[in-house]
């Protein structure tokens, strides 16, 4: 098969000429071969040649002009060139062998079928030529090209030592296999489930890579039910195993929260590209097993998992090595809160509550309501419909709420300089008390969110208030 019409860009037979002028080998590989297929765009490509990488693109950054960026990555024998938004990558050829216990391979030069046996999946493993003789040439050693057109995740040798040579290809094949809606191979899914374990020695960055590509797909819940499958999830995400199973008590069982939050969180795939929400939604019900119990009236009850989630988050971030960051407190906070649309919802749709809900949420607003949609998985079509039709009737009101813009900026219209100066107090906890009262006469209409409706209303109040709030020392 000749590819010659698909190498579109002129840098292709550019480096062709190069390397023909070093007497060399040189092919596109990998990833961008792959995508070429699928139809996907991609400004990442990889290059392997026959010798050294490093010297190749040293003379293609030459040929491309005086100011073409080139970086060079001599540790790992490969260098970068940056050419017109595309990342061209450099390669030599190579043939590695791992010891068992060892993450550093030995790497010896070698041929371009050595280094094709390398690759992780045979729909990864093709090269297209690009010497002048046999230009566009597809070098398809394994198969990819059919494994490609039955949707197939392969690896190119015996799966037993591709996976012990690189765990990690254990969490890409699943990637891959969500990414693209693809099967993996039932023999190489049997050697994932007998190598799994060996996900331990693989960094946490390097997992959590894979995981953030897995939750960027159209629905996580593959990959997520996969890695379970496959016994991978132990290693990558324990956090959420508690999570499966059902108990059952005099014949009342509560549903499976595992299926449940997987549920939720292609729900919240299915609107929005939001990669937070959608860790919010896989944590959402993160407590539950921790809080479950079984009432005699009531059934199984979880009371707080809201709170106790929220709490758990940075916890789990933290030990999976996940950012630390404005994302953490986001998915912290809507874990929090994602139980308040309901609840409000519930409780008839009061001005006070729906003011509330719209104060705490803030900017986040929006992503806890498609959070709080999200969660309703009955499979009671009717239930559905009317937990809709309430979610629906909440979001109207909050539309009428004249003021909502302000308040998801929500700042206490009064400052406590200004009380403690009025008011001749300390520092402390009655400065709280009084603002905190204020919040409250706001959240329930009895004034507006305005300072001075706010100061004046104070004035008036502050006397009872604080004969109920001693000073504290
Ligand atoms: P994407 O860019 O969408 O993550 P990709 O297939 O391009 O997918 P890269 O990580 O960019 O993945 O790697 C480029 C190529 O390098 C792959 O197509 C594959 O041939 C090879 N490769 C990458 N990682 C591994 C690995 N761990 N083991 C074997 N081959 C790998
Ligand atoms: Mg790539």
């Amino acid at each position: 098969m000749n590819l010659k019409e698909d190498l579109k860009h002129p840098v292709f037979r550019v480096i062709g000429r190069i390397a023909d002028s070093m007497d060399r080998e040189v092919y596109v590989v990998g990833g961008y071969v792959r995508d070429i297929f699928l139809g996907r765009k991609s400004q990442d490509i990889d290059f392997v040649t026959v010798g050294s990488g490093i010297e190749l693109a040293g003379a293609v950054a030459r040929a491309l002009g005086p100011r073409t960026p080139l970086s060079v990555f001599a540790t790992y024998g490969t260098a970068q060139v940056k050419h017109k938004g595309l990342e061209l990558e450099f390669v030599g050829a190579r043939k590695e062998s791992y010891r068992r216990e060892s993450r550093n391979p030995i790497v010896e030069d070698g041929t371009l079928a050595d280094d094709q046996n390398r690759r992780d999946f045979t729909i990864n493993a093709m090269a297209i030529r690009l010497n002048e003789s046999r230009y566009g040439e597809l070098v398809d050693p394994f198969g990819g090209l059919a494994d490609l057109a039955r949707n197939i995740i392969r690896t190119p040798l015996d799966p037993d030592i591709t996976f012990s040579d690189d765990p990690l290809r254990m969490m890409r094949a699943v990637r891959f296999a969500t990414q693209l809606g693809f099967e993996i191979y039932p023999e190489t899914f049997e050697a994932i489930r007998r190598n799994a374990d060996r996900l331990k020695i693989i960094t946490r960055e390097r997992i959590n890579d894979e995981l953030g590509k897995i939750m960027r797909s159209p629905r996580p819940s593959v990959g997520f039910l996969l890695l379970d499958k496959a016994g991978l999830l132990q290693y990558a995400f324990p956090a959420v195993l508690d999570l499966k199973g059902v108990e059952t008590v005099d014949g009342i069982g509560h549903k499976d929260n595992f299926l449940h939050t997987l549920q939720v969180v292609d729900h919240v795939a299915a609107k929005s590209d939001n990669e937070w929400l959608r860790w919010a939604a896989l944590l959402h019900d993160i407590a539950k097993p921790a809080t479950k119990r079984y009432d005699e009236r009531l059934g199984w009850t979880f009371h707080n998992h809201n709170f106790l989630g929220e709490k758990m988050v940075p916890g789990i971030f933290k030990k999976m090595k996940m950012p630390m960051n404005e994302h953490m407190k986001y998915v912290s906070k809507l874990v929090g809160l994602h139980m308040r649309p309901q609840s409000v919802a519930d409780a008839g749709v009061t001005d006070s509550g729906v003011r509330r809900l719209i104060t705490d949420a803030g900017a986040d607003l929006d992503d806890l309501m498609t959070l709080a949609e999200a969660d309703i998985t009955s499979k009671n079509p009717a239930k559905v419909r009317r937990q809709l039709e309430s979610f629906g009737r909440l979001r109207r009101r909050m539309d009428e709420i004249s003021d909502a813009d302000a308040l998801r900026n929500w700042k206490n219209p009064v400052n406590g300089n200004e009380i403690m100066e009025h008011f001749h107090l300390p520092p402390g906890q009655q400065i709280a008390v009084l603002k905190e009262a204020v919040k409250e006469a706001i959240m329930d209409g009895e004034i507006p969110y305005d300072h001075d409706a706010a100061w004046e209303w104070l004035l008036r109040n502050a006397p009872a208030l604080l004969a109920q709030a001693p000073a504290s020392h």
